[in-house]
């Protein structure tokens, strides 16, 4: 497995429902884990691994061994409250940064890996993360919130991103969008 970039149509893809869990999906978070860590993320959502299923992982403190791993599946985000902007990230868009403006509060619901509810009220830097993955989960990108003039300024730094999915697809190092997407799609057959 491996963190696919944008314009990979995976991520543009909605994520479904797990109905099931079993060990197969256990070691997939712990390899999200693993990916999430090496390349210095504090979330990973499944379908940035080609897994379009509604789950993520997150570790606010970005560390292995540090801070409390917390994994999320069928999440969904309620009562938003406040605005604050604050600088992100992603690890499917390397090397693009700009601030978006999303709520302040949420209140969530999910369940964790071993069938527990996890519900709460967050505010801050975790209702930011948890909002940033059930975005991915939507098919949703941080620079898809961005104002006009901020998406303007890193219009190049997309543009590059995209020519280097266009290159890897025409020397064969990539599948076709085609391709990709039903690749993903067995995932969908197995857990929805
Ligand atoms: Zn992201």
């Amino acid at each position: 497995m491996e963190v696919i970039c944008y314009p990979h149509p995976t991520l543009r893809y909605p994520a479904k429902p797990i109905q099931r869990v079993d060990k197969e999906l256990r070691e997939v978070i712990a390899e999200m884990f693993r990916l999430m860590y090496e390349h210095k993320g504090v979330g990973l959502a499944a379908n940035q691994v080609g897994v379009p299923l509604r789950l993520f992982v997150m570790n606010e403190s970005g560390k292995l061994g540090q801070g409390k791993e917390l994994v999320f599946i069928n999440p969904v985000v309620t009562k938003p409250r406040g605005n604050e902007e604050m600088e992100e990230g992603c690890l499917s868009l390397p090397g693009v940064n700009a601030n978006v403006v999303r709520p302040k509060t949420i209140f969530f619901n999910a369940y964790s890996h071993t069938g527990e509810e996890v519900k709460g009220d967050v505010t801050g830097y975790m209702a930011r993360i948890i909002q940033h993955e059930v975005d991915h989960l939507d098919g949703v990108l941080f620079v898809d919130r961005l104002s006009p003039s901020v998406r303007n300024s890193i219009d190049s730094d997309m543009y590059t991103l995209e020519l280097d999915h266009q290159s890897k697809q025409k020397t064969g190092l990539l599948k076709s969008d085609e391709e990709l997407l039903n690749e993903s799609k067995v995932w969908q057959e197995k857990y929805c």
